[in-house]
């Protein structure tokens, strides 16, 4: 099945896209991850983006397209995907259409987190995330089993660069200011599901399950019906 998790900075969606990458064995793909490898490595796409990732503004669609769309291309999508973070902007959501078009790939489900803004500034300010990209944690909400360390890893975890007040200021905006939008591009091919995303990751967990089984093409796939 393959799938978009849309919500805001802060809702989750790292989390509950691990979720569904373990469950039902499709390949997550984060542009948060995507950008936090290129940071960590010091790659010369790292240099270039830390400056705008750090102030917390959007980087341009071509670029991002062109990332998620090359990690896409070198992941194995056989059982489906799920975005997560991507797109942000109506342009790149009409990129992964065109992108999905020319690769034979459906688009089965849109899921939207929904949740209180100032909620949202809490969870940033107090997120820790593995270096490697083995996740993230919060040291109030969900730590570590490990404390500072990484469950996978065992690494130190680390504060993301974007997550200081000013970034997760900007990306709050940048966010509300693209998402009525996004909401009418997927809303108009009825591809769109809210989901509360209030309360418990296993909440969470279980309205999002409840949203996949109300979509057929994803209900009557083996794969949903066998989790791996
Ligand atoms: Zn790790």
């Amino acid at each position: 099945m393959n799938i978009v998790l849309l919500g805001p900075p802060g809702a989750g969606r790292g989390t509950q896209a691990a979720l569904l990458e373990k469950k039902y064995r499709i390949p997550k793909i984060s542009t948060g991850d995507i950008f936090q490898k290129e940071l960590w490595h010091e790659s010369d796409l790292g240099k270039k983006i830390r400056g705008p990732v750090k102030s917390g503004q959007m980087l341009p669609d071509a670029l991002v397209n062109h990332l998620v769309f090359h990690q896409m291309q070198s992941t194995d999508c056989s059982r489906g995907f799920v975005l997560d973070g991507y797109p942000r902007t109506v342009t790149q959501a009409q990129a992964l259409d065109h992108h999905l078009a020319a690769t034979k790939q459906p688009l089965h489900l849109v899921l939207l987190l929904e949740l209180d803004a100032s909620i949202l500034t809490d969870r940033l300010a107090y997120r820790r995330v593995c270096p490697k990209g083995h996740g993230e944690w919060n040291i109030r909400l969900r730590p570590s089993k490990l404390g500072n360390q990484c469950e996978v890893c065992k690494a130190t975890l680390v504060q993301r660069e974007d997550d200081n007040p000013q970034s997760i200021r900007n990306r709050l905006l940048m966010y509300a200011k693209n998402i009525e939008s996004l909401k009418k591009y997927y809303g108009g091919r009825d591809l769109i599901r809210a989901v509360d995303a209030q309360g418990s990751p296993d909440e969470t967990t279980q309205r999002i399950e409840a949203a996949l089984r109300e979509v057929p093409a994803v209900a009557e796939s083996k794969h949903f019906k066998q989790p791996g």
